[in-house]
């Protein structure tokens, strides 16, 4: 067992007293959404978290699925989670652009999982002009069609909105295992056209990681955040003042920018069932 940890109070670091445990998906509880085998360290935190009766909540930065498709993803690998607590970079988009213009009609890139959670917030998904916000998601059946249209519409000034930010990244599409561009490639074509500058929605973007724990009905310091990343999970977590556990994974980091943002977590394991005697 190695435990490494960061100079803060006792307090801060006190993981019996948390009450909100929000995770990251993506090689932290399972392999990734289009393979979910799950972790058998993160099955036994989780249920021992279930045991203790705290609230459990996932925040994931894919954004090509819904909320409601990862939920099924992670309840099939053995995770008992309600749908009303995992939030995806999708719905952390949608909520986004709700807070700055309820109802705005928004062009997606994506493969179907964005534009439903944008949907169930209340927004108009549309491929038609006038269009308020461009949001751009992993999508591998994007046409050129779309990128031109989603780029002309960043030109007569809508934002866009980066949905998650991973460069590239691993899955299955249409049977094909590979390595596939992500969002942020997608969008920095259309930034290369336009000048424009892209806000990336999703972890580490610290708006996002507050909202979910507010809106569970919790303050970031009944918290922890648990995750793979040090640059999405750990940052965003440590930005909106939460306890970050960091889990070492030894493949499939995903690229992320952090930025200025520290990356350091109030704890790093080796495995996650080093944490259970912690509670
Ligand atoms: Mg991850």
């Amino acid at each position: 067992m190695s435990i490494k940890l960061k100079g803060l109070g006792a307090d801060f670091m006190d993981l019996s007293n948390k009450t909100l445990w929000v995770f990251d998906v993506d090689n932290t509880m399972i392999l990734d959404v289009e393979h979910p085998t799950p972790f058998e360290d993160a099955l036994k935190l989780w249920k021992a978290l279930e045991k203790k009766g705290v609230t459990l909540a996932i925040l994931t930065n894919v954004g090509r699925l819904s909320s409601r498709q990862v939920h099924q993803a992670v309840v099939k690998a053995g995770f008992n989670i309600p749908l009303e607590n995992v939030y995806t970079a999708g719905a952390a988009a949608a909520a986004y652009v709700h807070n700055r213009k309820p109802g705005a009609r928004c062009f997606i890139i994506g493969e179907g999982g964005a534009q439903e959670d944008f949907i169930a917030r209340g927004l108009d998904v549309t491929n038609n002009p006038p269009i308020d916000y461009v949001a751009v998601g992993a999508d591998r059946g994007m046409t050129f069609h779309e990128l031109n249209f989603a780029t002309k519409m960043v030109q007569k000034g809508a934002p866009i909105i980066c949905i998650s930010g991973s460069r590239d990244y691993p899955g299955i599409y249409l049977g094909y295992e590979d390595m596939y561009i992500g969002e942020r490639s997608i969008v920095a074509a259309i930034e290369h056209a336009t000048g424009a500058k892209a806000v990336t929605v999703g972890k580490p973007l610290p708006e996002i990681v507050v909202e979910t724990v507010k809106i569970l009905g919790f303050k970031v310091s009944d918290a922890v955040m648990v995750g793979d990343n040090p640059h999405s999970d750990i940052a965003g977590g440590n930005a909106a003042g939460m306890t970050t556990v960091l889990v070492h994974r030894p493949d499939n980091i995903i690229d992320f920018e952090s930025g200025d943002l520290d990356t350091t977590p109030s704890l790093e394991v080796q495995s996650l069932e080093e944490v259970i005697a912690m509670l």
